[in-house]
């Protein structure tokens, strides 16, 4: 029987992941977290995916609660500013397409839309809230959108059925030490100390790590949380690391974290503006700004990055301190190795384009739940839980590799060389399909990587790799319908930016 689970690292996947096992199995298993209070955490990923209120509901935290102590604020969507020319801008939403007669809005746009009227204006309701700053919810708490309100309880990613509407945006930092507070008072043991050495037995298992000030500690399942170092998983293990960067060159980021003076105008999306070597993200929190400038260092060095960074974000303000990041992009060949389990940054990491670090996590957790160990140590059931891990990050890694491909932008080498390079397997059969018809479940990327239909075609459509014309059939059918659809959508959308205030309203309220 596995009692005691050992995490090493108290970041975000460490926290989480720490969090989640009390929650899910109670006093049944001992969880130690172990964090070096010489190595600090990241300091970034403050944007989410929707379906991180799974994680949250799980643990039984109330939104109301938890995100104010974390200078949170409300993620619609991202905006993709400028990827096909400068000042033109979509949305990427958390909304599903409407269906009229089998066919989605997006198809009927294709037959119908006047195209002056951009797709995602056309066929979201969210992208009207964006453009008006708007909440979520109004001031009485009731969310927009009718019947998807209410915790959702003990459940997981694989029971997601609706799109529910918005994630969120926080500061990471503020998000470990909530965690830290909530895992302890559920009995996680809180080691503050480094771990300087990972003791194997003569398999090659960990037994033990063994730390400066506290000797060694024991469990019978360690995870590794140590970010992109993966103190146990590569160091200690050898597990092989699988690099990206040949198909997503990006491999630094440098961070900013900008006070915001008019906090009337809080935004309630991610933007990710293309740049010259990269692009940057703009992420409102209560009182700041997130930026960062992801690029690749082969087109732009660290230096002239952050120049380009402040003079976009925070000109004038040189005191505010940057922060340079060196990024480890791809996976592990296997992220579950003998007793040690890698959980976050030590596990897998493309750029942040559309949010997918925590989201990650959030799902290796879910899944190492799922394929929990005992003493048996099923190697068909390691094998699983790697091929899911696996399988969903490689989804990812195609998805951000055809907002490359796609990308109109084509003014720096930068721009130039992406359109060049190579892609993962699948995808150019993808995008030559979706150049005469939109995709589909059947035609996206197979597996469970997190992003559905809509996702790969509000990126396709809004980075202009429109199909010429719209599914045959639609000359035969009776347009009213759809017509109509549209109509309400936009009357829909009229209703929402009336009667919703502000992000900022909003979220003033909840810090009241
Ligand atoms: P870290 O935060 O690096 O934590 C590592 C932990 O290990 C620390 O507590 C450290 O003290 C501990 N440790 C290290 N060595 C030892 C040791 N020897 N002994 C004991 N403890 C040790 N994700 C998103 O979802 N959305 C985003 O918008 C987003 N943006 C990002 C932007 C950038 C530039 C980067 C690099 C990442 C971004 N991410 C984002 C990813 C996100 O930041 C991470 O997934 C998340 O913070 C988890 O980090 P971590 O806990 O794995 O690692």
């Amino acid at each position: 029987m596995i009692r005691s689970v050992v995490i090493v690292g108290g970041g975000t996947a460490g926290w989480m992941t720490a969090s989640y096992l009390k929650a899910a199995f109670g006093s049944r298993i001992d969880v130690t977290v172990v964090e070096s209070a010489q190595v600090s955490r990241i300091g970034v990923g403050e944007a989410t995916f929707s379906t991180i209120r799974h994680f949250f509901d799980y643990l039984g935290l109330d939104e109301a609660d938890w995100l104010p102590k974390c200078a949170g604020g409300y993620k619609l969507g991202i905006r993709f500013q400028n990827w096909r020319r400068p000042d033109e801008h979509f949305y990427h939403p958390f909304e599903r397409l409407r269906m009229v007669d089998g066919f989605s809005l997006a198809e009927w746009w294709l037959a119908l839309g006047d195209r002056s009227v951009p797709f995602d204006r056309a066929c979201f309701i969210t992208s009207a809230l964006c453009e008006a700053k708007r909440a979520p919810r109004m001031l009485d708490g009731s969310l927009f959108v009718a019947g998807l309100d209410g915790p959702l309880g003990r459940s997981t990613l694989a029971e997601q059925r609706a799109q529910f509407p918005y994630a969120y945006h926080f500061d990471a930092d503020e998000v470990a030490r909530y965690l830290t507070a909530h895992a302890t008072r559920l009995g996680v043991r809180h080691v503050v100390d480094s771990v300087e050495h990972v003791a194997l037995d003569e398999r090659g298992w960990i037994e033990h790590v063994v730390t400066a000030g506290h000797g060694p500690i024991a469990g019978d399942l360690f995870v590794d949380c140590t970010g992109f170092r993966g103190l146990l998983i590569n160091q200690a293990l050898g597990t092989p690391f699988e690099s990206f960067l040949d198909v997503l060159p990006n491999n630094r980021a440098v961070a900013l974290r900008v006070p915001r003076e008019d906090a009337v105008e809080m935004s309630p999306y991610t933007t990710a503006t293309a740049m010259n070597a990269g692009w940057m993200w703009t992420i409102p929190l209560f009182r700041r700004n997130g930026n960062g400038y992801v690029y690749s260092d082969q087109f732009i060095d660290p230096e002239e990055a952050e120049r380009e960074l402040r003079a976009a974000v925070a000109p004038g303000r040189d005191d505010l301190p940057a922060n340079h990041i060196r990024m480890r992009i791809g996976r592990n060949r296997d992220s579950w190795v003998n007793n040690c389990v890698a959980i976050g940054l030590s596990s897998a990491f493309v750029e942040p384009l559309e949010s997918t670090g925590i989201f990650f996590i959030q799902h290796g957790i879910e899944q190492l739940v799922r394929h929990f160990p005992d003493q048996r140590w099923d190697p068909a059931t390691i094998a699983a839980y790697n091929e899911r891990i696996a399988r969903a990050v490689d989804g990812v890694k195609e998805f951000l590799v055809l907002h490359y491909r796609v990308a109109r932008r084509d003014d720096t080498p930068y721009w130039k060389e992406a359109k060049n390079r190579p892609a993962p397997d699948g995808l150019d059969e993808r995008l030559a399909l979706a150049g005469s018809r939109l995709l589909d479940e059947e035609t996206i990327y197979p597996s469970y990587h997190g992003f559905e239909s809509y996702s790969w075609n509000a990126m396709n459509l809004g980075l202009g790799h429109v199909p010429a014309e719209p599914p045959a059939a639609l000359h035969h059918l009776d347009p009213a319908r759809a017509r109509a659809e549209f109509d309400r959508l936009r009357a829909e959308a009229r209703e929402m930016v009336a009667a919703l205030p502000s992000c900022y309203e909003y979220l003033a309220k909840l810090n009241a």
